[in-house]
């Protein structure tokens, strides 16, 4: 991957190879860190790019840190400041992806939350498509069991925790799958390894409640909204058992790097008749317009990055 040019590092922009930490920092050793994931989009038409949802995203940054003893130092305003500047920096036209990263910076040996220093760190790359097989993917119920919010809260977005993630999407992976679906300590189907998760039955869409050890994703909360305004669809949020995902009319995956991903196969299960569905299917269409700021309806959800840049020069 293309390294970053630039990234804010201990309270300015600075230029990407800058942006150094010791080997002793307390969360490269114990992975008490916290991160989020944004996406910013291109649009043509416009010569625009938009950062979608950045103040939801930032909302859940600050809570995760709130839940690792972090000052969070900034507010979504001031963190949406230098996602703006950052991204006018680095000054690509395409779509972007964006890593906020709030971290115990202090060179000490000690597991512990407290009585640490926290700094903030913010990079963007390209990104084009995080999934290849996006639209008709196959997946495994992984063996690995979802944290618990009780272990390492499933809730915040906590570097340490994603160690589980890792271990669930490689040995899907390995095993020949796109992507794995993950049960909760109780047996319920949580979400995807980075990716909440929806089922269509008898024309409603179902998705796991926020307390059954999901991630709070930005693009469930966008999905669920987007089914009952634009589809007219009956939205639920309740636990989702293992054998209905099997004969479910459709499943999908949600996420800001996955976006919708239509899921065809379930443990060479086949879903509905097999191929993506008509909800997920007009939902992906909805979703790319929306992020895109080509709905006036949701554009407040759209924050314009070169905008500033044209009206100085
Ligand atoms: N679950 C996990 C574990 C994730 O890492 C992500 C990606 N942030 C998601 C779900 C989807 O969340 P969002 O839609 O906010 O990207």
């Amino acid at each position: 991957m293309k390294l970053p040019n630039y990234a804010y590092f201990q309270g300015k922009i600075v230029p990407y190879s800058d942006a150094k930490i010791g080997v002793m920092t307390h969360s490269l050793n114990y992975g008490t860190a916290v991160f989020g994931g944004v996406r910013a989009y291109w649009n043509e038409q416009e010569e625009e790019l938009f950062v979608f949802r950045p103040f939801d995203h930032y909302r859940r940054f600050i809570n995760s840190m709130k839940m690792m003893v972090m000052d969070p130092q900034l507010d979504e305003q001031g963190l949406v400041d230098i996602t703006v500047e950052l991204l006018q920096k680095e000054g690509l036209r395409q779509d972007m992806y964006l890593r906020p990263l709030a971290y115990k910076a202090d060179e000490i040996i000690g597991v512990k939350l407290h009585d640490l220093t926290t700094e903030i760190t913010m990079f963007s790359v390209p990104f084009d498509r995080y999934v290849t097989n996006d639209t008709g993917a196959h997946v495994t119920f992984s063996s690995w069991r979802r944290l618990d919010d009780n272990m390492v809260p499933a809730r915040g977005k906590i570097s340490g925790a994603y160690a589980n993630t890792a271990f669930i999407k490689t040995d899907a992976v390995r095993a020949g799958f796109d992507e794995a679906l993950v049960l909760d300590q109780a047996g319920h189907v949580s979400e995807g390894s980075a990716e909440n998760v929806f089922m269509v039955r008898d024309g409603r869409l179902i998705t796991p409640p926020v307390t059954d050890n999901i991630l709070e994703g930005i693009t469930r909360r966008t999905i669920i909204e987007l089914a009952r305004e634009e589809l007219g669809i009956e939205v639920l949020e309740r636990s989702i058992d293992r054998t209905e995902v099997y004969i479910s009319d459709e499943f999908f995956m949600t996420g800001t790097a996955a976006a919708v991903m239509a899921i065809t196969k379930v443990d060479h299960r086949q879903i509905g008749d097999g191929q993506m569905g008509p909800i997920a299917s007009q939902l992906r269409e909805i979703y790319d317009d929306v992020v895109r700021g080509r709905n006036d309806k949701y554009r407040h959800w759209n924050q314009p990055v070169f905008e500033k840049v044209a009206v100085k020069s």
